[in-house]
């Protein structure tokens, strides 16, 4: 069977749970999915390049993007704005190929909302205590960030029933594995229709 459109795939989950290496190494070894690189108000940390890591913008120019409809979702997260940007998604699925995005829960209830054909992916941290020991030491957040960090964590958590699919972030190779056994299994169920 032919497939026109592509398939929206949502990798959410705490911050700290790993989301961002889990991505990196999925994409290291599946070049069928189009990563959309998000957008944010936060300031870059080392290492960090425009364009590939986020399109790094300012308050304003985030603002202006959100009133122009230009994005798909976007959240406020711990005193920043992250969003997605509408029309890269739109048309990598109108060209029929599968888009993946890397988005904390509240953007990812968002697109929930405008998108229920996408398949929505919770990985899950292998316990709380080990989310906490994750978030100190990325040792990039000062002690009053990590302490929100760890309470939109557990808020974020209680929202896991929304998803499709929830991976347990033990090892990160074997998350990689069930990531791509679900894109897999997704394109099997739409080659009836
Ligand atoms: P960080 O500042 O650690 O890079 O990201 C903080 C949180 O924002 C992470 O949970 C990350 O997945 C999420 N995030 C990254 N890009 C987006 C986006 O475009 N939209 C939303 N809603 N969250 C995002």
């Amino acid at each position: 069977m032919i497939e026109k459109k592509g398939i929206l795939f949502v990798l959410s989950g705490p911050s700290g749970v790993g989301k961002g290496t889990v991505r990196k190494a999925l994409f290291e070894k599946s070049t069928d999915l189009k990563y959309s690189t998000s957008m944010t108000t936060r300031n870059s940390r080392e290492g960090e390049v425009d364009g590939v890591d986020y399109f790094f913008k300012s308050k304003e120019e985030f603002e202006s993007m959100i009133e122009q409809n230009q994005l798909l979702e976007y959240a406020e997260y711990v005193g920043n704005y992250y969003g997605t940007p509408r029309e890269y998604v739109e048309k990598t699925l109108q060209e029929g190929k599968d888009v993946f995005l890397e988005i904390e829960v509240q953007g990812a209830l968002q697109v929930k909302k405008n998108f229920p054909q996408g398949v929505f992916i919770f990985l899950f941290p292998p316990s709380l205590e080990e989310l906490k020991n994750r978030i100190i030491n990325r040792g990039t957040e000062t002690e009053d960030l990590v302490r929100n960090r760890l309470l939109a964590a557990k808020a974020e958590i209680e929202m896991m029933d929304a998803y499709d699919y929830v991976v347990v972030n033990d090892k990160i190779e074997l998350a990689v594995d069930k990531i791509q056994a679900i894109v897999q299994s997704e394109h099997c169920k739409r080659e009836r229709v």
